[in-house]
C-alpha cells in the first residue's frame, strides 16, 4: 500500500491525467424480448431512477445497489450517444406519456434505439481509488426488438429448407383469416416466369398482413422474416419482399432450380440470400457483437393469459431468441461474429401485476423457460441469472377479507375505463404449464394505468419499481468497485 502510495507520487502530473482519463470504462448493455415484454417501460423506469440516484438525492431509492448503497455514487447524467447513425431513446416522450394527464404508457419499441449515460463515482478498489476521487462509466443503453433474433436459423439455412420450416407452422397462420389470401396470391405466381417486383411487393404484402394479424390479433409470437414483424429503417424496401414458398413439394423445389435466373424462382432465393447478407447478418456483426451486457425481457402474464398455443408458441420464440446467446466454441455465431456478452439476464417484467405471493412462482416459471432451452445448449462463456422485476409499479398491495380468510391483492387503475380495481388475478403455475392448468385456469390480469409519484419529495424519481437495483447490481456493479 505505502509502496503503490509512494510510486504515484513519482508520477508526474501529465501521466496522472492520461492515467486518468484511461479510468473511464464503457458498457454497452442491450435490451431486448419479444413484443409487449416491457423494453421501452425497463428504459424509461431504469433511466428515470438512474437521472435521480446519488448522494445528493440520498441513494435510497436503490439500495440493492451497492455503489449506491456504500453512498460512493455521485450521480448519473444524460451524455452524447457515441453512434450517430442509431436512433436515440426517445425518454422525454416516454416520461411525458406517463406523468402526464391522464397518464399513458410509451409507445413500444419498434426499431433499434440507444441512449448513453454517464456514471460518476467513486472507486472503492484498486489502483483506481488510489489515484482518484472520482471515475465515470458510460453506460450505453441498447433497445432492440426481440423478433430480430429469431431470424438467427435463416444463417443456417437454404432458402428451400426456410420455406419447408415455416410450413411447419400450418396450423398457427390457419387461425388467421389472412391466411386463404395468401395461399391465393401464392398460387398465383408461376414461379418458371420472368419476375416482376410489384407482384413480389404484392405477395410480400399479403404474407406480412398474415404475421401481423397471427401476432397481433391471435397472440402468437413467432414470426420469420422478423423485420416483416418490424421493419425499423427498412420499411418499404425491396430486400424485405420475401415470403416462404409454402406450397412448393421437395420434388417442385428441384425442378425449380433449373429454371432461368431471371424466374420468380430464383429472383425469390436471390431475394432469401440477400436478407440474409444484408439484414440478418449486419445486425449480428455491427451491433450484437458490440454488446457487452444482456437483459432478456419476458412477459409471462400475456401468454398465460391467451392460452396454451400461444404460451407454447411464446416458449418455442424464447428458446429461438436464446440461440443468439449460446456462444460455445463450436457455435455458428462465435464464428462469424465473435460475441462478447459476459452476462445474460432473463427478467420476467411487469411483476406488479401479481400479488406478492405469487412472485415466487413467476421466478420460478420463468426459471424453468430458461432451463429448459438451457438443457439443449450451454450458455457457454456466459453468466446467466433470472429475476423478477417491475420497471414501472403501478399498483399497491393489500389484504383484503374473503369468507373469513384473508387474502392479497392488487389495486390499480384500469387502464380502459380508469376506473380504480383490487383484485386477486390468479395464481402462476410454479412450472410449466400441464394440460389440467389450462382447462382450470381463470387468470385475470388487466393492463394497469401507468402510476407515477404524485406527492413527489425532492429530486426523487417519479416512479416506483420492483427490484431495478437488483438488475443493475447484476449487470453493472462489478464495473463500479
Ligand atoms: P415493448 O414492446 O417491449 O417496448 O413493451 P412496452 O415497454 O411498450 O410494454 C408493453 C406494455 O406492458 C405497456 O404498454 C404496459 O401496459 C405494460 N408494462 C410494461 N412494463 C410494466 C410494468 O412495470 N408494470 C405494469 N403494470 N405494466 C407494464
Amino acid at each position: 500500500m505505502a509502496s503503490i502510495k509512494r510510486s504515484l507520487k513519482k508520477l508526474g502530473k501529465n501521466t496522472q491525467a492520461v492515467a486518468l482519463r484511461t479510468t473511464d470504462k464503457h458498457l454497452r448493455l442491450a435490451v431486448t424480448g419479444l413484443a409487449g415484454a416491457g423494453k421501452t417501460a425497463f428504459i424509461t423506469g431504469l433511466v428515470n431512477q438512474l437521472l435521480h440516484s446519488g448522494v445528493a438525492e440520498g441513494n435510497t431509492q436503490l439500495p440493492l445497489w451497492r455503489v449506491a448503497r456504500d453512498s460512493r455514487l455521485y450521480g448519473v447524467k444524460r451524455d452524447l450517444q457515441p453512434d450517430l447513425t442509431i436512433p436515440s431513446f426517445n425518454y422525454e416522450a416516454a416520461v411525458h406519456a406517463i406523468t402526464n394527464e391522464p397518464s399513458s404508457w410509451p409507445q413500444s419499441t419498434r426499431n433499434i434505439s440507444e441512449l448513453r449515460l454517464a456514471i460518476r463515482y467513486r472507486p472503492a478498489k484498486g489502483l483506481l481509488s488510489k489515484l482518484t476521487e472520482s471515475a465515470t462509466l458510460y453506460l450505453d443503453i441498447v433497445d432492440y426488438p426481440g423478433e430480430w433474433l429469431l431470424d438467427l436459423p435463416m444463417l443456417k439455412q437454404s432458402f428451400q429448407q426456410w420455406s419447408e420450416s415455416q410450413l411447419e407452422r400450418i396450423s398457427i397462420f390457419k387461425r388467421s383469416s389472412y391466411f386463404s389470401d395468401f395461399i391465393d396470391e401464392l398460387n398465383s405466381i408461376e414461379l418458371t416466369a420472368v419476375a416482376n417486383e410489384a407482384k413480389l411487393q404484392k405477395i410480400t404484402d399479403s404474407y406480412q398482413r398474415l404475421l401481423l394479424d397471427c401476432v397481433e390479433e391471435h397472440g402468437f409470437y413467432y414470426a420469420q422474416p422478423g423485420r416483416l414483424l418490424l421493419p425499423g429503417e427498412l420499411d418499404g424496401t425491396p430486400v424485405l419482399a420475401l415470403f416462404p414458398l409454402i406450397n412448393v413439394s421437395a420434388e417442385q423445389f428441384s425442378i425449380l432450380e433449373k429454371t432461368e435466373s431471371t424466374s420468380f424462382y430464383h429472383t425469390l432465393k436471390r431475394r432469401y440470400g440477400e436478407y440474409v447478407s444484408r439484414v440478418v447478418k449486419p445486425f449480428y456483426h455491427d451491433y450484437f457483437a458490440k454488446f457487452d451486457r444482456q437483459l432478456v425481457l419476458v412477459d409471462c402474464f400475456t401468454p398465460l393469459n391467451r392460452g396454451k398455443e400461444q404460451f407454447d408458441d411464446m416458449k418455442s420464440a424464447l428458446q429461438a431468441v436464446m440461440e443468439s446467446f449460446q456462444f460455445g466454441q463450436s457455435s455458428l455465431l462465435k464464428r462469424l461474429f465473435s460475441p462478447k456478452i459476459d452476462k445474460l439476464l432473463f427478467a420476467a417484467s411487469k411483476i406488479d401485476h401479481v400479488t406478492r405471493d405469487q412472485q415466487g412462482n413467476v421466478l420460478s416459471l420463468l426459471s424453468q423457460l430458461v432451463q429448459q432451452s438451457q438443457q439443449h445448449a450451454k450458455f457457454e462463456g456466459c453468466e446467466v441469472e433470472t429475476m423478477a422485476i417491475s420497471a414501472i409499479k403501478s399498483t399497491t398491495h393489500g389484504m383484503v377479507k374473503q369468507n373469513g380468510r384473508d387474502v392479497e391483492v392488487v389495486k390499480g387503475i384500469d387502464l380502459d375505463n380508469r376506473e380504480v380495481v383490487t383484485l386477486f388475478p390468479g395464481e402462476v403455475p410454479k412450472s410449466l404449464p400441464v394440460a389440467d392448468f389450462w382447462q382450470q385456469q381463470g387468470f385475470d390480469f388487466v393492463s394497469f394505468a401507468p402510476r407515477n409519484l404524485t406527492e413527489k419529495q425532492g429530486n426523487k424519481a417519479d416512479f416506483e419499481h420492483i427490484r431495478l437495483d437488483h438488475v443493475l447490481q447484476y449487470l453493472v456493479g462489478d464495473k463500479l468497485k
